[in-house]
């Protein structure tokens, strides 16, 4: 979406530049944080309202701000000084979080709405908004031999109930932001993501995790079962966090992509009956497989369409999903150990 007529000022981004990232204590916001640590950057500001020691990363050097950035005068603090702001704060969680706690997801838009105001009147000069697959209307999802999901496809909408529509109403603030404002954001829907130092047990975990988790389970206990959600035919494609980290920072800085959403996701496209058959060769096992009906599934199949990401920036997700998936395991796997032998593990608990 382009602002009528705008010539965009270049502002290349020095490394002592103050970049605040929010959900910082979670997943994915915790890895963008190493990132940029790991890339150079000096003053990176880290926020999430969860306390510290719940973080699942701290990286040295950040500053971390344990803070609600629900309430306005929190966002105000949070981006004082901020030269970019990466929005990534939100609560969430797999399907059984974002089915059951609709007006949860719903309330993150107070988080968005909060932070990106502040964020312009603070003078920032980018501004990253962590969308999702959800936002994409549901009857084009209906079917597990899917049609990749094309940016276009989010309207006429009919967005995933509660957290969907969510992303849908911050995209749309991202937008009228740049096109009313000129304050330049990204916006990136991000497919179902998955790698170490994410949420593994507790509730609000992914299929990955989960399907990991459940075969650690079985090794350990010599109970070789597995309960899988719907009747696992239901089809999706994952990204590994590695991916996800390099495509934030890419689409951030893409003038063409300026409050333009773009999907961030694997085109690998497999069902739930596929990741687990994964899942067994890492860990060397078969499980007996059981399938309830009534648990969450989502839709029946999403897949990522990056022909847009391609053409814009020549890349795309591209970590095979075997390859991700084993480093996840051996994550999970020394998580479980720690956890049996008593040592302190991060856990989220809902
Ligand atoms: P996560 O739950 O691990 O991290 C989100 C963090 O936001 C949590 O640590 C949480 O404590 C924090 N948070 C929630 N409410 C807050 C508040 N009011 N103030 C401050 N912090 C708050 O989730 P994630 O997987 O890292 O997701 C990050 C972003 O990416 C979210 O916006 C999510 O919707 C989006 N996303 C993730 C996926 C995925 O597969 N993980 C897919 C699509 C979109």
């Amino acid at each position: 979406m382009n602002k009528q007529q705008t010539v965009i000022p270049k502002r290349a981004l020095n490394k002592d530049d103050l970049i605040v990232i929010t959900g910082a204590g979670g997943f994915i916001a915790g890895a963008l944080t190493r990132y940029f640590h790991d890339k150079g950057f000096t003053r990176i500001r880290a926020i999430d309202k969860k306390p510290l020691p719940d973080w699942y990363q701290r990286v040295p050097g950040v500053e971390c701000l344990p803070m609600d950035l629900s309430e306005k005068d929190n966002c105000i603090r949070a981006v004082e000084g901020a030269v970019e702001v990466y929005n990534l704060a939100a609560d969430m969680g797999g399907m059984g979080f974002i089915e059951r706690f609709r007006v949860e997801c719903l309330r993150s838009i107070l988080i968005n709405t909060n932070l990106i105001e502040a964020a312009y009147r603070a003078g920032a000069d980018r501004y990253f908004f962590s969308s999702s697959a959800c936002a994409y209307n549901t009857t084009l999802q209906q079917d597990p031999d899917v049609r990749a999901l094309k940016e276009s496809d989010a309207y006429p909408a009919m967005a995933e109930r509660g957290y969907g529509w969510e992303k849908l109403m911050s995209e749309m603030f991202c937008q009228e932001y740049w096109a009313e404002r000129g304050l330049k954001t990204a916006i990136a829907r991000f497919h179902n993501v998955y790698g170490p130092n994410g949420t593994w047990d507790g509730g609000r975990e992914k299929a990955p995790a989960a399907i990991c988790r459940k075969a650690i389970e079985a090794k350990d206990t010599g109970k070789y079962e597995i309960v899988i959600w719907g009747d696992g035919h239901q089809t999706r494609s994952f990204m590994y966090i590695d991916d996800c980290v390099k495509g934030i920072d890419m689409i951030m800085h893409c003038d063409e992509l300026i409050a333009t959403p773009i999907n961030l996701g694997s085109s690998e496209l497999v069902s739930i009956n596929e990741l687990v058959s994964r899942v067994e060769e890492i860990a060397g096992i078969k499980l007996e497989r059981k399938y309830d009906p009534a648990a969450p599934r989502g839709v029946a199949g999403r897949n990522s369409d990056n022909t847009f990401i391609k053409q814009v920036l020549n890349w795309e997700p591209n970590t095979p999903l075997r390859d991700g998936l084993k480093k996840t395991y051996a994550w999970i796997e020394q998580q479980y150990a720690d956890r049996k032998a008593g040592r302190r593990v991060v856990e989220e608990t809902w």
